[in-house]
């Protein structure tokens, strides 16, 4: 079970830090980054979020969680952009993180550098099981993890991974119910053996 705690310090004082809230497909992880922005919004921080301009799932203008709790963004085609966007920000939200590129990592250091709080939601493995992108250095030089869980559909434990339910082997393969399953390391392991008998 995840406990989140209430850190309002974090909420009200002005001080550069980075968090990264990552996890499987379906384990809420856009959901815990719009509560921690909305949060940082009644506190009168000035907040914006950014997403990858590959996601464009649902809008162009929201971050938009599969329970459709959205809150506005702007999409940008790479990490040095968001550097551009972010003077007299006191909160910075990245979304879907894992489809950006590695200079993500520099550019998080130095917005956290400058004073500002960086929060960063991604997936932190492929349906392989691949760490995924710059999710794994970010994890590194965050100040904390948050490592969030879905529910394996087959047996009900926490689930590990996005297991893939159509054949297609390219790696970005934009997430709907559908076409992903979240799965524990157990019930992915049989699942891999039956696919390749
Ligand atoms: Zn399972």
């Amino acid at each position: 079970m995840v406990v989140f705690s209430e850190d309002h310090k974090q909420e009200t004082c002005r001080r550069g830090r980075i968090e990264v809230i990552c996890g499987s497909m379906f384990s809420g992880k856009t959901e815990e980054l719009i509560r921690r922005l909305k949060r940082a919004t009644f506190a009168k921080q000035k907040v914006e979020i950014f997403k990858p301009a590959i996601d464009t799932r649902y809008s162009e203008q929201a971050v938009v969680s599969h329970d459709n709790n959205s809150i506005q963004s702007t999409p940008v085609d790479s990490s040095a952009s968001i550097l551009l966007f972010s003077s007299e920000i006191d909160v910075v939200g990245i979304d879907e993180a894992q489809f950006f590129d590695d200079g993500l990592i520099n550019v998080c250091n130095e917005l956290a550098n400058r004073g500002i709080r960086v929060i960063i939601a991604g997936l932190d493995m492929d349906f392989k099981g691949i760490p995924f992108g710059p999710i794994p250095a970010l994890c590194a030089i965050a100040d904390e993890v948050t490592k969030v869980h879905a529910i394996c559909v087959k047996c009900g434990n926490l689930a590990y991974v996005s297991h893939r339910t159509v054949a297609n082997e390219k790696r970005v393969l934009l997430g709907e119910k559908q076409e992903y399953e979240p799965l524990c390391r157990c019930c992915y392991q049989q699942a891999l053996q039956k696919e390749h008998k």
